[in-house]
C-alpha cells in the first residue's frame, strides 16, 4: 500500500501494554458494560482486536481468527481488502468531510440505482437505524398514516418506532425503558412468514397502516428465509391497501445478489434501506425507492432528513470501491462457499444424529440448535442456547470467530477459501460435539 504504512508488526503490539482482560476491567470503568454496543459484550470478556486481515481477525492477546462475524456484515471482502483501503487513502489525502456535494455521492447513488430494482433515487444517510427511521417517516408521510407492521424479532436499529418487545400479548410494548408507548403503539408486531395473520391485520385496520417493514431474510434472529410465495403475498396486500412496502436490506443489500433480495426473489417494494455493505466498512446507510416517493424527501419535497455526515466521502469512496468488486463471479463463488459450509454443517450434524437445524442462503448461515424447524421468531427461540454457547466458546479456542449469539447470522466473505471453510468445519465438529455432552 502506497499511501498509508502500517507500523510494523512488533511496534504496534509493543504499543499494546494491555490484554483483552485487563482492557475490558478498564474499559468498564469508562464504556456502559465496557462496549460500545450491546452484542460486544461477550463473556467472560471479548477479545479486542489488534487488527484484521483478509478473512482474519487478529487479538492484542495474540491469537488470531477466521472470522465468520465481519462487524456484524461490512466486511464482504474481508477485512482490510487492499483496493478498499488504497481508494480511501487517496479520499482521506483530499479530506475527509466537506458539507458540500461530491461527484462521488453522486457515482455511488447512480451504482445503487443501477443494481437495485426499486431505486430510482437515493439518500444516503449514516447507519441502518437513520435509514428505516427516515424510510418509516417518509412512508407514514405519503400515505398519511400512522401504524406500521414489523415481524417478530426483526431488527431494524435502535430508534423508539421500531423497538418493540416481541412475544404475543405484548403488541405496542416498548422494548426499552426511555421508550414512550406513544410511539411504540403504532408499530404492530406478527410473525414472520404468517399470512393469515397479516390478512387479519390489514383487514381490521387498514386505513391507519402506513408501511410493512421487513427483513427479506431475517438476519438478526440467526438466518430465516421467507416462505416460497411470502413476499409476492406481502406486495400483494401492500398495493391493495394503499401500504408502503419496506424491504430492510441493511443485511441483504448487495450480499444475497447484486440487487438484494428484491433481486434474489423477484419482488420489488416501494422503499429499500441499506447499511452495511453499502459503506465497505465504513459508516453509512441509505434509503431508496421509487422517485415518486424519493421526491417528497427536503429539500425536493417536504419529508425532512438531513445529516452533518450524510453522503461522507470517505465512506462513499470504500462503499463504491467495494461495489466494483461484487461482479457476477463474487456472488457465484458466495453460492458456493455458502453450500459448502451448510452442507458441511449438514453432513456433521447427520453423522452425530442430531436433527438441528442448518439455515442461511449464499453467503449466510447459522445453526439452530433445536430439533424443530424455524420459519419465524418463536421457532427460532426454541433454541438451545446453552449448547450454542459451548458451540461458540470451541470455536474461539479453535480459531473460528462468530457473532457470540444464537440469533445473528454468520457471513462469508470473499476472501474466505474453500479451504478456510474445510478448517472451519472441523472446528465446528468439535463444537457440535463439545455441545451435546
Ligand atoms: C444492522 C441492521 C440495522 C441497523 O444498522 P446500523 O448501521 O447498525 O444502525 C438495521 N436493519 C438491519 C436488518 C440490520 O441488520
Amino acid at each position: 500500500m502506497s499511501i498509508l504504512k502500517l507500523n510494523n508488526e512488533v511496534n504496534l503490539m509493543e504499543r499494546i501494554k494491555m490484554k483483552s482482560e485487563d482492557l475490558f476491567k478498564d474499559a468498564k470503568n469508562y464504556l456502559p458494560g465496557g462496549v460500545d454496543s450491546p452484542v460486544r459484550a461477550i463473556k467472560p470478556y471479548p477479545f479486542f482486536a489488534l487488527k484484521g486481515e483478509g478473512p482474519r481477525l487478529f487479538d492484542v492477546d495474540g491469537n488470531s481468527y477466521l472470522d465468520y462475524c465481519l462487524a456484524y456484515g461490512p466486511l464482504v471482502l474481508g477485512h482490510s481488502y487492499p483496493p478498499v483501503m488504497e481508494a480511501v487513502g487517496q479520499q482521506l489525502l483530499r479530506g475527509s468531510a466537506y458539507g458540500v456535494p461530491t461527484e462521488a455521492e453522486v457515482n455511488l447513488a447512480r451504482e445503487v440505482v443501477k443494481r437495485v430494482p426499486c431505486a430510482e433515487m437515493v439518500r444516503f444517510v449514516n447507519s441502518g437505524t437513520e435509514a428505516t427511521m427516515s424510510a418509516i417517516r417518509l412512508a407514514r408521510a405519503v400515505t398519511g398514516k400512522k401504524k406500521i407492521i414489523k415481524f417478530e424479532g426483526a431488527y431494524h436499529g435502535a430508534h423508539d418506532y421500531v423497538l418493540v418487545k416481541s412475544g404475543s400479548g405484548a403488541v405496542g410494548l416498548p422494548d426499552s425503558p426511555g421508550v414512550p408507548e406513544e410511539t411504540t403503539r403504532n408499530t404492530v408486531l406478527v410473525p414472520f412468514n404468517d399470512e393469515e395473520a397479516i390478512t387479519n391485520l390489514v383487514e381490521q385496520e387498514k386505513d391507519e397502516i402506513a408501511a410493512i417493514i421487513l427483513e427479506p431474510v431475517m438476519g438478526n434472529v440467526g438466518c430465516i428465509p421467507p416462505q416460497k410465495g411470502f413476499l409476492e403475498f406481502l406486495r400483494k396486500i401492500t398495493s391493495e391497501n394503499d401500504i408502503i412496502l419496506i424491504f430492510d436490506e441493511v443485511i441483504t443489500g448487495f450480499r444475497i445478489a447484486s440487487g438484494g433480495a428484491q433481486e434474489y426473489f423477484g419482488v420489488t417494494p416501494d422503499l429499500v434501506t441499506m447499511g452495511k455493505i453499502l459503506g465497505g466498512g465504513f459508516p453509512m446507510g441509505a434509503f431508496a425507492g421509487k422517485r415518486e416517493l424519493m421526491e417528497r424527501i427536503a429539500p425536493q419535497g417536504d419529508v425532512y432528513q438531513a445529516g452533518t455526515f450524510n453522503g461522507n466521502p470517505i465512506s462513499i469512496t470504500a462503499g463504491m470501491e467495494t461495489l466494483k468488486n461484487l461482479d457476477k463471479d463474487y456472488y457465484r463463488e458466495s453460492e458456493s462457499k455458502g453450500l459448502q459450509m451448510r452442507r458441511g454443517l449438514g453432513d456433521i450434524l447427520e453423522d452425530a444424529a442430531l436433527e438441528y437445524q442448518v439455515a442461511g442462503l449464499s453467503s449466510m448461515f447459522q445453526i439452530y440448535f433445536t430439533p424443530t424447524k424455524v420459519w419465524d421468531y418463536a421457532q427460532a427461540k426454541t433454541a438451545d442456547v446453552e449448547k450454542f454457547n459451548t458451540y461458540f466458546r470451541t470455536l474461539l479456542a479453535n480459531e473460528v470467530f462468530i457473532p457470540p449469539s444464537q440469533f445473528e447470522c454468520c457471513f462469508i466473505s470473499a476472501a474466505h477459501t474453500p479451504n478456510d471453510i474445510e478448517l472451519t468445519l472441523e472446528a465446528m465438529e468439535k463444537g457440535i460435539k463439545a455441545a451435546e455432552k
